[in-house]
């Protein structure tokens, strides 16, 4: 199998270097990845254009900053589909629109190229790892062709539903991200107030049913020691709520909780800047008393 990766950023290079470590024949296209030198160096052959890509692989692995991005790599004038060759499977592990992703299976429907969505978790760290966890939306069979990317990419993988549910998927888990950071920032704001030790604090939360990704790993890892190096932008998660904020507009369910929540991050932008690590929401509106 010949892989290609379309977007070496923090996430698409990390993702190329463990397709090459776990033995994969992987090309790169990305006309401004920062980590040139590194990928070249371990073995990614880069290329200039998606046609001179497509031309060779098998399986095209897209890491890309927004839904439009990904409709125009896959759908555009010069895009995968116009040169696309038979069997071709392109795998999504963008966080993208489920509504852009329905009108990329429609476009493609009876075209040769097949399309899964695999929105991933973990960050760079994961990417870099190849222990990313992937929500797959799309036919079992296409995924069961992925299957030695998959396993050099992912540490757990779920499959959600058809094309499209693992975006959802995806958007579901950093909404609850977002509540739950906003959440655990106010928690460390009251223990502070009354004196108490917040790493000790923490311990007891993380032995509790008060526990979450949030106080397991980011806090640790990213808040706590003022780290703020996730790799994992304020611009990003910003994206994937107002994503998250028109699913839950689209569905009619009541939502106040994640309204206020989707709030306050949309307000943020006022003074946390799109360069920010995204937890720093925890310290938002402490900032702005
Ligand atoms: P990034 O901005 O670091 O990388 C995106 C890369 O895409 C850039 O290098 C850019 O040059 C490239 N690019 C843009 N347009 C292109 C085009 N037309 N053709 C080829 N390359 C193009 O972003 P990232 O942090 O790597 O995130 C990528 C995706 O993964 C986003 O959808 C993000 O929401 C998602 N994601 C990121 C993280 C994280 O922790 N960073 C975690 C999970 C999911």
């Amino acid at each position: 199998m010949k892989l290609g990766v379309i977007g070496l950023g923090n996430m698409g290079a990390g993702m190329a270097l463990s397709a090459v470590r776990a033995g994969i024949d992987t090309l790169g296209f990305d006309p401004s990845s920062k980590a040139v030198e590194e990928l070249r160096a371990a073995g990614v052959t880069l290329v200039d254009s998606i046609a001179e890509m497509s031309a060779q692989v098998d399986v095209i692995v897209l890491s890309l900053p927004t839904s439009d991005i990904v409709e125009s790599v896959v759908l555009g004038d010069d895009g995968l589909l116009r040169h696309a060759r038979s069997g071709q499977i392109v795998l999504d592990t963008s966080t993208a629109d489920p509504a852009s992703t329905a009108r990329i299976a429609e476009a493609l429907r009876g075209s040769p190229l097949r399309f899964v969505d695999g929105p991933v978790s973990g960050g760079p760290k994961a990417a870099h790892a190849g222990s990313m966890t992937m929500l797959l939306g799309g036919e079992a069979a296409d995924i069961e062709t992925l299957t030695p990317v998959l396993d050099a990419l992912t540490g757990k993988r779920v499959h959600v539903g058809p094309v499209g549910a693992g975006h959802s998927a995806k958007l579901f888990n950093n909404l609850l991200c977002g509540i739950n950071l906003l959440a655990v920032g106010e928690a460390i704001r009251v223990a502070q107030a009354a004196g108490l030790d917040i790493a000790q604090i923490l311990e007891g939360v993380n032995a509790g049913s008060g526990r979450s990704g949030v106080t397991e790993v980011n806090c640790p890892t990213w808040i706590l020691n003022g780290a703020f190096n996730s790799g994992f932008t304020m611009k990003l998660m910003r994206k994937d709520l107002r994503l998250a904020a028109e699913m839950i507009e689209k569905s009619g369910a009541a939502t106040p909780l994640s309204a206020e929540a989707l709030r306050l991050w949309a307000e943020s932008a006022e003074s946390v800047s799109d360069d920010e690590d995204f937890n720093r929401i925890v310290e938002y509106v402490e900032a702005k008393q």
